[in-house]
C-alpha cells in the first residue's frame, strides 16, 4: 500500500492513547481474517462509519452476501477516535462559494442532506439500541475575535432559510450565565442541529447491527490490490486470500492508499487532527472555570479548536494536528494542544490530560464530500472527504453507497456537489507539502 504519511500514522498502535478505547471493548471480537477465496455480491473495504453504514443499509434490503474487510478492526480508523460531534459541516468551502459554483438549489439540497445525516445517526442509535453516551442540544460556535460576532446574524439567517432551524445568538456578557466562561471568547451562536456521542460505542454499535443483519466482517485483512476478472467481478487481494465480488464499495477515507486502486492517487488529502481528554474533574473544578455547559462547541478559527464537557465530567479538547507523524512532531503537537487548552481554560491549567491521540481526516480538492462512482468502473463506488465532520456525513454517505449499489432512488436526491468528480491535488504523492504554507496562511487569517 502506497501511503503519503510516515508509517507511524498507519500503525496499529497509532490510537494507543485514545480515550474511547478505555470505554468499551468489542464484545464480538475476534473476527475472522480473509483466507482462501470468498465469493460475494458486495464487498466493502473499510469498517468505519461509511463502510459499516453502507453494509448495514445493504443488509436491510436483503441485497445478497455482503462482506466487509478492514486492514485492522472495526472503528480502528478515524471513526473510533474522533471528537464525537454528530454535526453538519462536511465541507470546507464557504456557502457563498458553493452557491456560486453549484447554484442555490443544489446547495439547499446539500444542506437538507446534512440535516438528514444527523437524523440518520439518531435513528440508527434508537433502532439498534446503541448506548453511545449522547449529550448536547445542537452545537455552539464561539467567536475568538470580537469581529467574528458580526457574522453570526448571517449564519442564523442561513440556518433558518436552508435548515429550517432557529439559532440563538449569545452576547459576550451572557456567556458565563450559559456556563461558557472563558477569557478567550467574545460571543457565541448556538444551533439546535446535532448532538455529541462516544464514537467508538457508536461505530461498534453499527458493526454489531450489521453482523446481526447478516453482514460478514473480516479484520486484519488489508486489501493489497484491486483488480477485475474476465467476467467483470472485482478481485480484492488480501495477504492470505481473495474476495471476488460483483460490486465494490470503497470506504477507506483518510487511511486510503495511492494504489488501492490506482485511480485514487492524489484524489484525497489526509490531514491529522489531535485530541486530549482530561481526567474526571470535580464539580468545584468545573465551577472554578465556569464552563459547566455540556454543549459541543468550536471556535471561529479556520484552524479551529473543538471541545466539550462530557457527561462523566471529563473534558475533550481537539485541534488540527501536525503535517508529520514523527516522534518529534507528535511531541510538539502534544505541547501545542496543551498550551491552547490552558489558554482557553486557565482555571484547568493544573488538570491532567492523560489521553492524547491523533488520527487522519480527509479533504478533497473540491473541499466537498464525495459519494459516487470510482472512475468509469462498473459497479464500483466510493464515499469520502468529510473534512473532519464525518460522524453524520460518513454515516449518511454510507447509506448513499447502498442506494447507488442497488440502484435505489435516495430519499433526498444526491446533491450535484457531492458527485462532482474527485480532482487530483497538485504535487501527487508529495501533496502533503501544501499543508505547512496553507496552515501558516490560515494562522495569519485567524489573528487579531
Ligand atoms: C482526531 C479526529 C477528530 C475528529 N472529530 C470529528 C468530530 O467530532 N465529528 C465528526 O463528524 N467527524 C470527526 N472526525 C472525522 C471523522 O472521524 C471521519 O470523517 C469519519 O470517521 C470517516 O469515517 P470513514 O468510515 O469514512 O473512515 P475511517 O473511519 O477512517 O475508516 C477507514 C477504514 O478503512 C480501513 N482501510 C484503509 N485502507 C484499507 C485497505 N487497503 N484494506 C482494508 N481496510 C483499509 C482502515 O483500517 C479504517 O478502519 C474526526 C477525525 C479525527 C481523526
Amino acid at each position: 500500500m502506497k501511503r503519503i504519511y510516515e508509517a507511524a500514522a498507519y500503525a496499529s498502535s497509532s490510537d494507543d492513547g485514545c480515550y474511547w478505547r478505555t470505554t468499551i471493548d468489542d464484545a464480538r471480537a475476534p473476527y475472522p481474517n480473509v483466507e482462501d477465496e470468498i465469493t460475494c455480491d458486495f464487498v466493502v473495504v473499510g469498517a468505519g462509519f461509511t463502510g459499516l453504514s453502507a453494509a448495514l443499509h445493504l443488509a436491510e434490503r436483503d441485497a445478497g452476501r455482503i462482506v466487509v474487510l478492514d486492514a485492522k478492526t472495526p472503528g480502528w480508523g478515524a471513526s473510533g477516535r474522533n471528537g464525537g460531534f454528530a454535526c453538519i459541516g462536511g465541507e470546507k468551502s464557504s456557502t457563498r462559494a458553493l452557491r456560486k459554483r453549484y447554484g442555490q438549489e443544489d446547495v439547499a439540497l446539500y444542506h437538507q442532506s446534512q440535516r438528514a445525516s444527523i437524523d440518520l445517526v439518531a435513528e440508527l442509535i434508537e433502532k439498534h439500541g446503541i448506548i453511545a453516551d449522547t449529550h448536547s442540544n445542537g452545537e455552539t460556535l464561539l467567536a475568538h475575535r470580537p469581529k467574528d460576532v458580526a457574522g453570526f446574524q448571517d449564519y442564523a439567517d442561513l440556518l433558518q432559510a436552508d435548515f429550517g432551524v432557529k439559532a440563538q445568538i449569545i452576547r459576550r456578557d451572557e456567556l458565563a450565565e450559559h456556563g461558557m466562561n472563558s477569557p478567550r471568547f467574545h460571543g457565541a451562536i448556538t444551533s439546535p442541529l446535532g448532538f455529541a456521542l462516544n464514537p467508538r460505542k457508536y461505530v461498534l454499535g453499527l458493526a454489531h447491527a450489521a453482523l446481526d443483519a447478516g453482514v460478514e466482517i473480516y479484520t486484519q485483512s488489508p486489501t493489497t490490490k484491486i483488480g477485475r476478472s474476465n467476467t467483470g467481478d472485482h478481485l480484492i487481494t488480501c495477504p492470505k486470500g481473495l474476495v471476488r465480488a460483483k460490486t465494490l464499495l470503497l470506504a477507506t477515507n483518510g487511511y486510503s492508499s495511492e494504489n488501492i486502486p490506482d485511480w485514487f492517487a492524489a484524489r484525497y488529502l489526509p490531514v491529522q487532527s489531535n485530541i486530549i481528554v482530561t481526567r474526571e474533574m470535580s464539580e468545584s473544578e468545573i465551577e472554578a472555570q465556569g464552563w459547566t455547559s455540556d454543549q459541543m462547541s468550536y471556535d471561529t478559527r479556520n484552524l479551529l479548536h473543538y471541545f466539550r464537557l462530557m457527561p462523566n465530567r471529563r473534558f475533550l479538547f481537539g485541534m488540527r494536528g501536525s503535517t508529520r507523524t514523527t516522534q518529534t512532531s507528535t511531541a510538539k503537537m502534544k505541547r501545542d494542544i496543551r498550551r491552547d487548552f490552558e489558554a482557553m481554560f486557565p482555571e484547568w491549567s493544573a488538570v491532567e490530560t492523560p489521553h492524547f491521540w491523533a488520527g487522519l481526516v480527509c479533504l478533497s480538492r473540491n473541499l466537498t464530500p464525495y459519494a459516487g462512482p470510482i472512475a468509469d468502473w462498473p459497479n464500483a463506488y466510493t464515499a469520502l472527504a468529510y473534512h473532519g465532520n464525518g460522524v453524520a456525513m460518513g454515516t449518511y454517505a454510507g447509506s448513499l453507497l447502498a442506494d447507488m449499489a442497488t440502484g435505489t432512488k435516495s430519499r433526498i436526491r444526491i446533491p450535484g456537489l457531492m458527485q462532482a468528480p474527485l480532482r487530483k491535488f497538485p504535487l501527487g504523492r508529495w501533496r502533503r507539502a501544501i499543508l505547512p504554507p496553507a496552515y501558516s496562511w490560515y494562522a495569519l487569517m485567524d489573528r487579531g
